[in-house]
């Protein structure tokens, strides 16, 4: 038997009272994985080891709802491509790094910052002038545009007269030649088919340090929210190595145009999963992308772009495919985890599921649609009425350059002030879930919990659609109970006796503290079924 005491501490369950708080105590106990006892009787029973929490504040443990951990730990093997202000400084970071690695015959980054060029629009001169014998292939921190040298270019085959694919844009100039910018898949892909794969040793140091990274942060559960084929044996040997800092269900990418020919992979995989992943990852979920994102133009809305008066984005289904698609997963127990961002891609999500809910019989489904950033308002209540979830990244809540530079403009004031509406979705009785989609933002829940409940840059504001704030209990509900009801742990997301022992202590109360401040309070320790994943 393995027992610890945390006391002297304010233990927020999560549980709700009448009256809408939350109930809190002074005390946890946990014995063999378990919670077991809170307040006096916890303090009065006997524990191997007692943890003063020096007045800090307990919670349950944190969930990602929509994570890529291994897109993420990958990052910084390549050419470091973030944090900096202009594309000429990323070129000259992207060339010093080439020089310093003469033996990549690719040279890769990943997480550059779109919002640097107009219109989203980079091109391949501003790289060849630092790199120009060699490709080179850097994806944006949407991880949905990508922008490339003349070399890789070359090496596509990408010229004037291109074909475009029909999910994807190879973005071309007025002379019909390609620019070097590169939207979603359909045009992206070719390229990244002609990279080496990282070496596996590779890969499971990111898988290491991303979950070792989201321990750090009081995360225990994860959603791996983009799983190919060939990252199911990583996991498998990240269980087996032991890095498995936290759990993690994998959710199988459903492919547009082959997912009838995946459905015997999903069945395998999955088996596979759950007879040889250990305890600590499952594969319960299939990944839909429905359409791309707003910033480059991609998403799938009911109207047009202001900025673009015919075009309404890029579908990546036809509705009747995804229908039949979401139903034929429904049908064999999977969840569906669909990609949403315009207001037409989550209205073709939300008819795929009412179709699986028509023809196949009644079940409990954690539906999920992610991101669910615009929303016709006639569609809002559907999410409560079909019971699917609303998970939102909160980080993403605030007017910053991807809202000023490319977004707004192309959505106009109108539907750029009814964006990420969360407290609208929990007010009409949806679940709401949290998640990071790091590497695309932090994965530190207290920084997304910061944004949830201020939606403001900086302390000065002004808050950006302040009637969509949430209070901080429910900012801390969408990150524990709201990501463990999506995950399906119904033992998860609570301090209450009986519930598993996953268990953060902070430094402080996020209630207490200056909001634009929550942020910055310290992660102590991290406790996943009674055992330390993270400090001491
Ligand atoms: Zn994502």
């Amino acid at each position: 038997m393995a027992s610890t005491r945390i006391e002297n501490a304010t233990v927020w369950s999560g549980h709700r009272l009448p009256d809408g708080s939350v109930y809190s105590s002074d005390a946890v106990l946990m014995v063999d994985g378990r919670i077991v006892a809170l307040g006096e009787t916890a303090r009065r029973l006997p524990a191997d080891q007692v943890v003063d929490a020096g007045g800090g504040f307990v919670a349950p443990a944190f969930g990602d709802g929509h994570v890529h951990p291994i897109f993420g730990g990958l990052e910084r093997e390549f050419a470091p491509v973030r944090d900096h202000a202009t594309p000429p400084e990323i070129a000259a970071a992207v060339g010093a790094w080439a020089r310093e690695h003469p033996e990549m015959e690719w040279v890769r980054g990943e997480g550059f910052d779109h919002t640097l060029a107009p219109e989203g629009i980079f091109l391949a001169e501003w790289l060849d002038a630092e790199v120009p014998d060699r490709p080179v292939v850097l994806r944006a921190t949407d991880y949905h545009t990508v922008w490339v040298n003349s070399e890789a270019l070359r090496r596509v085959g990408y010229a004037t007269g291109v074909t475009q694919p029909h999910d994807g844009e190879i973005v071309l100039d007025s002379a019909g030649a390609p620019t070097g910018t590169l939207r979603e898949w359909g045009a992206w892909r070719p390229v990244y088919n002609l990279l080496p794969t990282p070496p596996e040793s590779m890969r499971l140091s990111a898988v290491d340090f991303a979950m070792s990274g989201f321990a750090s942060t009081g995360i225990t559960w994860v959603q791996d929210a983009w799983v190919e084929p060939g990252d199911v044996a990583t996991w498998l040997t990240a269980s087996d190595q032991g890095i498995l800092h936290t759990d993690i269900d994998l959710a199988l990418w459903a492919d547009p145009n082959a997912w009838r020919d995946q459905l015997a992979h999903f069945a395998a995989a999955r088996e596979q999963v759950a007879a040889d992943g250990g305890p600590f990852v499952t594969s319960h979920t299939i990944k839909f992308f429905a359409d791309g994102v707003i910033e480059s133009a991609t998403s799938a809305m009911l109207e047009p772009f202001c900025d673009c008066p015919h075009w309404k984005g890029m579908p990546n289904w036809e509705p009747s495919e995804m229908a039949a698609a979401v139903a034929a997963i429904d049908a064999m127990g999977f969840t569906a985890h669909i990609h949403a961002i315009g207001d037409a891609g989550v209205r073709m999500a939300l008819d795929s599921m009412e179709h699986a809910a028509r023809v196949n019989p009644p079940r409990d489904r954690r539906w999920v649609i992610v991101h669910t950033q615009l929303v016709d308002p006639p569609d809002l209540p559907r999410f409560a009425e079909l019971g699917v979830i609303a998970n939102f990244e909160p980080y993403w809540s605030k007017f910053d350059s991807w809202q000023s530079e490319l977004t707004a403009p192309r959505l106009g004031p109108e539907r750029t002030n009814r964006q990420f509406q969360t407290a609208t979705l929990a007010r009409m009785g949806a679940h709401i879930s949290f998640g990071s989609d790091w590497p695309v933002t932090t994965f530190a829940p207290l920084e997304g919990i910061q944004v949830a409940v201020t939606r403001q840059m900086d302390p000065d504001g002004p808050p950006w659609m302040p009637e969509e704030r949430l209070s901080v209990d429910d900012a801390l509900a969408a990150y524990t109970l709201g990501v463990a009801f999506q995950a399906g742990r119904d033992d998860a997301g609570l301090i209450r006796p009986g519930a598993v022992a996953d268990v953060v202590l902070l430094d402080a109360d996020p209630r207490a503290v200056d909001p634009m401040t929550i942020g910055a309070i310290a992660v102590r320790s991290t406790w996943r079924r009674g055992q330390l994943t993270f400090g001491n």
